[in-house]
């Protein structure tokens, strides 16, 4: 993982004229003894908490906080497509990625969930603003729960998915799906596209199996706005 440091660099200037004990001058906090301005470096880390903190409260896994393109290998031609697509969808070019398997080959441990975080993260980096990430198992149980206990809160959770700026939907089909499940889901995209909110789904199946799990209305919207990524290349996970 690259430092987070270097997105927070604060310069530091050595000066010539130091009072005879202090070694740095620093443009922001003047004449420091030390090799480094204490303040700025206070400042760094608590600038790189509050991302892996934001990271934490969009849902992304310890391992994948505060991830950016350098760390995601591309060896691999799929792999440089794959990077080449989330950069036209970070600039705007599609509603919808779709990161998926193949027939060949289900895309198990080929750094979806990674290129989803790093996407989030530039994100957030560039704007400012959070957006959430989740396995379609979690959102569904979350929906599920909230009917069971008879919250009354089904439609405010449903909206915080519709109208977040980027939502990932992960593990798409990880397990067979209800066909209510199935719809809230095509519900929760298709509601998206219409507020112009960009959506990341990724799934270990190929297009026939997620078409087949999503109702047509939303079908018919992912292919006028989305792009799709075919992941099926072998696992990476446990490489270094
Ligand atoms: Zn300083």
């Amino acid at each position: 993982m690259k430092s987070i440091s270097s997105q927070f660099r604060i310069p530091e200037i050595a000066g010539a004229d130091a009072s005879p004990a202090a070694k740095i001058q620093c443009v922001y906090h003047g004449w420091q003894y030390g090799e480094q301005c204490e303040m700025c470096e206070l400042e760094r880390e608590r600038a790189e908490r509050s991302m892996f903190a934001k990271c934490e409260s969009m849902g992304l896994a310890p391992r994948y906080h505060c991830i950016r393109f350098d760390d995601y290998r591309t060896e691999l031609p799929g792999q440089a497509k794959a990077v080449e697509a989330a950069r036209k969808f970070i600039a705007g070019d599609y509603h919808v990625l779709v990161l998926r398997g193949s027939d060949r080959s289900e895309g198990y441990g080929t750094g979806k969930t990674m290129l989803s975080a790093i996407i989030l993260y530039e994100r957030l980096i560039e704007s400012g603003s959070a957006g959430i990430y989740s396995t379609a198992d979690r959102l569904i149980a979350e929906l599920k729960d909230s009917i069971e206990a008879k919250s009354g809160e089904t439609q405010r959770i449903k909206d915080r998915y519709i109208k977040v700026g980027l939502l990932v939907i992960d593990e798409l089909l990880a397990d067979p799906m209800s066909g209510w499940a199935g719809k809230q889901i095509s519900d929760i995209i298709a509601e998206r596209i219409d507020y112009g909110r960009q959506t990341i789904i990724a799934s270990n199946r190929d297009a026939k199996k997620i078409a087949g799990a999503l109702h047509p209305r939303t079908m018919d919207r992912l292919q006028a706005c989305s792009v799709g990524v075919v992941f099926d290349w072998p696992s990476e996970r446990g490489a270094a």
